[in-house]
């Protein structure tokens, strides 16, 4: 079996997503470019038992390689590897308030600078469609133009990273900012950064720790 460590690293990002509180049980799947193939969580098993051979590779055609069943929802993440090449990790979860919004069907607007960390003044939501099929990954795909992270619909969220550390981190203050977006909405509408505002935040970021466009990988993935 080849790319044991990484398979591991897979494993233990899906685990500590769970431990996180950002996702729960077998839901969300997990996946790691790998050049012309990818490697990714097998469909409806549960992390905890879920050992490095147990992870499926495919190729970008969609086969897999070896053995094992893939995520139902293998089709997004090898058409976010073929349209991103910006991008080496794909991160789905199912996190409480960020799915809450998402069952409102509602984008995730510039009510607090952070947005910004998802690389535009919004986080989109993208329209409905049934779990695992190719009209589900067309809406990902165009819900995540310029953007690391989006809402799918009556479902949960997708982040992309450089790697598996910027996308739990990237999953993890999504849901942060969800769950603020939701406590001010209890109250009212949330007042709106304006365009300037962001933009201001852009240039900042630009500047801060490589700002939100991390640097490339140096891990070899
Ligand atoms: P898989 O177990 O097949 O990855 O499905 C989980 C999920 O979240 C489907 O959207
Ligand atoms: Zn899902």
């Amino acid at each position: 079996m080849q790319h044991r460590l990484l398979r591991q690293e897979i494993i233990d990002t899906a685990r500590k997503m769970n431990a996180a509180g950002i996702n729960q049980g077998m839901s969300g799947n997990l996946s790691v470019r790998l050049s012309d193939r990818f490697l990714i969580t097998p469909s409806g098993m549960s992390y905890d038992g879920m050992r490095p051979e147990d992870v499926v590779e495919m190729s970008l055609d969609g086969r897999v390689i070896g053995m094992g069943k893939p995520s139902s929802e293998w089709l997004f993440h090898r058409d976010i590897y073929g349209a991103r090449y910006d991008v080496n990790v794909v991160l789905h979860a199912h996190p409480k308030d960020a799915t809450a919004i998402a069952c409102l069907r509602r984008d995730i607007p510039a009510f607090h600078y952070m947005v910004a960390v998802a690389g535009g003044d919004s986080i989109r939501c993208a329209p409905y469609a049934t779990y695992g099929t190719q009209e589900l990954s067309n809406h990902a795909i165009a819900a995540l133009i310029d953007r690391r992270a989006c809402l799918l619909a009556n479902h949960g969220v997708i982040v992309l990273g450089d790697d598996l550390s910027a996308a739990l981190d990237l999953a993890i203050e999504l849901e942060a900012l969800a769950a603020q977006y939701l406590r001010a909405l209890q109250v009212g509408e949330p007042v709106l950064l304006t365009a300037a505002e962001m933009a201001e935040v852009f240039e900042r970021f630009a500047s801060y720790r490589g700002g939100h466009k991390r640097q490339p990988s140096t891990r070899g993935y």
